[in-house]
């Protein structure tokens, strides 16, 4: 069984990776607008990857006796002054998604709940891969810049997210 406070912590996290979710699919329709369908597949993506973050936790309360509680969803942002704006609030909210588990596991630690430190094991090894992933598309984006050519090769890398 979880305790009160950690259910509760499980809870909010479970509300973070949804509106991690919500934001990327804000950001994949900005990137529509913006004939960029490459970066929409990218961000359609991580949507359902946040998703799947969402669930892996949503069933993790279920199995251990726990009442999950879903919270309402901000409004994301609908708009961003360019792509590197966009990859600069990507990296910017996986930093906070970070600090948000930091805290979920120093919970875990407190409560001596070993087995949800043993499933958060696997979210702090993500959140490497999720900042490593948006460092590096923001790092090649400043690079190139963002316009004409360079931003073609760009959105045509970003389409081939999930083929290899
Ligand atoms: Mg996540």
């Amino acid at each position: 069984m979880l305790s009160k406070k950690l259910q509760k912590a499980f809870n909010d996290q479970i509300n973070h990776e949804f509106s991690s979710s919500y934001l990327y699919l804000s950001m994949a329709a900005y990137a529509l607008s913006q004939n960029l369908p490459g970066f929409a597949h990218w961000l359609k993506m991580q949507t359902a990857e946040e998703k799947g973050h969402a669930m892996k936790l949503y069933n993790y309360v279920a199995e251990r006796g726990g009442r999950i509680e879903l919270q309402a969803l901000e409004q994301p942002p609908v708009e961003f002054s360019s792509p590197i704006a966009l990859f600069e609030e990507v990296l910017k909210h996986e930093r906070k998604i970070t600090a948000f588990i930091n805290k979920l596991y120093e919970a875990a630690l407190d409560e001596r709940d070993y087995a949800s430190q043993v499933v958060l094991h696997w979210f702090i090894q993500e959140q490497v891969e999720e900042e490593a992933a948006a460092s590096e598309i923001l790092e090649t984006l400043k690079m190139a810049g963002e316009k004409g050519h360079a931003l073609i090769m760009m959105d045509r890398q970003l389409a081939r997210r999930g083929q290899n």
